[in-house]
């Protein structure tokens, strides 16, 4: 296993974060290096730190981010069978009320339904 992704599992596995002066000791490698392996995840989003104080140490508090999936988009609305609103992306000067490309997709909305 690499080291960088035993300690994000470490930090992973603490529930509420884990103080980056347990996280080398329990990663077995040393401050500096476990230093500039936060700094690149932290970089890539992947965890938090925190400025932290334990018995009068300074330290940081780490927390993985979680990543939330992405729901895929429906485009439903915007499509009649495979035809896209026309105001998707039109440059027009726009006047809804008087425009023919936007009464005739209405037209096509209330015929399918
Ligand atoms: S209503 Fe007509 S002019 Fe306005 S954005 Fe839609 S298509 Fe374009």
């Amino acid at each position: 296993m690499e080291i960088e992704e035993k300690v994000l599992k470490l930090i992973k596995s603490g529930k509420n974060g884990i103080l980056q002066n347990e996280l080398w000791k329990k990663a077995k490698i040393d401050s500096s290096k476990c230093s500039r392996i936060l700094a690149k995840l932290e970089k890539e989003g992947k965890i938090s730190r925190e400025k932290e104080s334990e018995k009068g140490v300074k330290t940081y508090l780490i927390k993985y981010i979680e990543k939330k999936e992405e729901k895929p988009r429906s485009f439903k609305l915007l499509l009649i069978g495979d035809m896209f609103s026309p105001c998707t992306g039109c440059a027009l000067e726009c006047e809804p009320e008087k425009c023919v490309l936007l009464a005739e997709w209405v037209y096509g909305l209330e015929k399918e339904g």
